[in-house]
């Protein structure tokens, strides 16, 4: 399959550039958390993942994986453990074209736990109390991949149960900003708990 270079820099450069920002937030660590964006080319969608074992923070373009709808890859190097689930996701949400997974502290903690990440006012199109949680399924399995796209149709976000989050945006950057949001409020979830046990203050 023939694909401009120019397009592949661009999406490729992208793809690095959100790495980093996730990896500098803390949001991923070590080899975890994977990202990819979805775009056209004349032979349908293709998605630009990054690679699997290693470090978001220290990516290069010529590190991003592509690969076709159906999981052939199409370039060097071998893609995500995730990529599954990134492309079951695809799939099914013809409006999403940008996808991060993270294991963030404050948000995989909530996840570790019996305890539910609140829904903050007007946070995305549903009104429940709660993010959606997914009971726990083997990473990078055909069963997480199935049962996450499924989780996803009708929300942007879920909790993946003893394992991490995903997000889910408009292109990669709205995604990157969803997990970062996710975090953020996972973590004054426990701070506001915390507070709440002690008489000192
Ligand atoms: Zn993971």
């Amino acid at each position: 399959m023939q694909i401009s270079c120019g397009i592949m820099k661009n999406q490729a450069k992208e793809v690095v550039d959100i790495s980093k920002y996730l990896y500098e937030r803390k949001l991923v660590s070590g080899k975890a958390g994977n990202v990819s964006l979805r775009f056209k080319s004349e032979n349908g969608d293709i998605i630009a993942i990054t690679p699997t074992l290693k470090s978001l923070g220290n990516l290069e373009e010529k590190d991003i994986v592509l690969v076709d709808i159906d999981g052939n890859v199409l370039s060097k190097g071998n893609p995500s453990s995730e990529l599954d689930m990134h492309l079951a996701i695809y799939k099914k949400r013809k409006d999403v074209n940008g996808i991060a997974h993270t294991h963030s502290p404050f948000a995989t903690g909530f996840a570790f736990s019996e305890k539910r990440i609140k829904r903050h006012d007007r946070f995305g199109k549903i009104s429940a109390p709660y993010l959606e949680d997914l009971e726990y399924e083997a990473p990078g399995s055909e069963n997480l991949a199935k049962k996450a796209c499924e989780a996803l149709e009708e929300e942007e976000t879920l909790v993946l149960k003893d394992h991490g989050i995903i997000a889910i945006g408009k292109n990669l950057e709205e995604a990157a900003e969803l997990v970062e949001f996710v975090e953020d409020i996972a973590k004054t979830q426990f701070i506001s708990y915390m507070l709440n046990l002690s008489d000192e203050l």
